[in-house]
């Protein structure tokens, strides 16, 4: 591999860890990648990896963010690649919710890290530890420019008929409540990369993306730009996920408060960290959860199913939305490698113009590849999603338009 002539180091922030890679923009080659797990817990996991060279420190206890990010750069020396000998131009930041404030990839200052600590209550699990990753970013490595890059910003411009919540509109106003959507960066680079491999311009296709991780969305995206997705104004709503529920009533959340006397902060616990797949089936691992089926776990059927049927919807509606659906893109955790789940997801679909190639479909693969059948008037494609890379581009963009 040629030395790249700059990098950009992406950081993602969590509440108890912290990934980082360190990007090559112009080829898209990934150098390094650390990850950080159980901060703040009696002992912690650290490891880095820079193509086949790993290290890694797990055992000692490391205390908080900032502690978690000299580990990490500790560990890049160790496997031979020191920050000082890569030219590094950025710190692109993921950053979850940007309310009504933020949609463009904005530069760090101390201004945005208070306007992102007004906007916690709407991402309450996701934001604190974003600022928390700038804030410590920023402290070990001042003279860089630091830019976020908002999980938000693709839906933006969501059409106002699938931004707005049916709600009193004085109340939604006051309160900014919209459907901001997430994964943005996702949806938005898989759309793009859908494109790529077709050989089609990104304007003459509508294309239905699924993301499908621990987190999971859908969206409906009509010449590059989205029609709709399946998250809200929170992380919470659309899809079943691996521990929150997606849709659900709003009036269990009633219920629940007031006769079984859960308190709001329990309940939020509940539908964000026990819920969804887990919730129904005991596992958050699609590789767990097969297993459990396989030796006729019911529960774990049922989470399946559960699952699967509200994917179904999801695409059954956009497939109306979008009137004619050119691509299905699978992607994340899931969508990349769980071929039943896309098996499952598009069965009996022919009548849609839907058909996958069975084959095609089982095969493995880590790269962008078609497993529709080939006269299946809608492609099906698996692309590998690249958050870190997207945010990599969008800071290289910002500093040339900085110019
Ligand atoms: P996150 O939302 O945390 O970024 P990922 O996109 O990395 O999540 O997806 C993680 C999930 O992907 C795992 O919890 C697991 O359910 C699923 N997954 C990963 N590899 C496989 C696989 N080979 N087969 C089935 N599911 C997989």
């Amino acid at each position: 591999m040629t030395s790249p002539t700059r990098t950009v180091l992406v950081v993602n922030s969590g509440s108890s860890s912290l990934k980082c890679q360190l990007i090559d923009p112009d080829s898209g080659a990934s150098l390094a990648d650390g990850t950080v797990e159980r901060i703040g817990e009696d002992s912690a996991l650290a490891g880095v990896s820079a193509g086949e060279r790993e290290a890694r420190r797990d055992g000692p206890a490391i205390v908080d963010h900032e502690a978690a990010l000299r580990t990490t750069f500790d560990l890049l020396e160790e496997v031979g690649t020191s920050l000082d000998a890569v030219n590094l131009v950025a710190v692109g930041h993921r950053a979850v919710h940007g309310g009504r404030s933020f949609y463009q990839p904005t530069p760090v200052t101390d201004e945005l890290i208070a306007k992102m600590h007004e906007l916690s209550p709407l991402a309450p699990l996701h934001n604190p530890p974003g600022v928390l990753g700038m804030e410590v970013a920023r402290k070990i490595l001042p003279d860089l420019p630091h830019i976020a890059v908002f999980d938000t910003a693709f839906f933006h411009d969501l059409p106002a008929a699938s931004a707005t919540y049916a709600i009193d509109r004085d109340v939604a106003e006051q309160w900014h409540i919209r459907r901001y959507g997430f994964h943005g960066t996702s949806h938005k680079y898989v759309s793009e990369q859908a494109a790529v491999f077709l050989d089609q311009p990104l304007a003459s296709l509508n294309q239905i993306v699924l993301h499908l991780g621990n987190g999971a969305s859908a969206s409906a995206i009509a010449g590059g730009r989205p029609v709709d997705t399946s998250m809200g104004l929170t992380p919470l709503e659309g899809l079943v996920m691996g521990t929150r529920p997606g849709d659900i009533d709003p009036g269990i959340i009633f219920y629940l408060a007031r006769t079984a006397k859960m308190s709001i902060d329990e309940i939020d616990e509940m539908l964000n960290r026990r819920s969804g797949v887990f919730g129904l089936g005991g596992e958050i691992d699609f590789r767990e959860l097969h297993k459990q089926i396989g030796s006729g776990d019911t529960a774990a059927q049922l989470a399946y199913d559960v699952y699967i049927h509200r994917l179904r919807k999801y695409i059954g509606a956009y497939l109306a939305l979008l009137g004619n659906t050119d691509v299905v893109v699978f992607t994340a955790g899931v969508g990349e490698n769980d071929a039943s789940v896309r098996r499952d997801a598009l069965a009996g679909l022919t009548g849609l113009g839907i058909e996958l190639d069975v084959h095609l479909n089982a095969s493995p693969g880590h790269t962008a590849r078609r497993v529709s059948a080939d006269d299946s008037p809608t492609t099906v494609l698996v692309i590998p999603t690249n958050e870190e890379l997207a945010i990599a581009r969008d800071c290289i963009a910002v500093l040339t338009a900085e110019r």
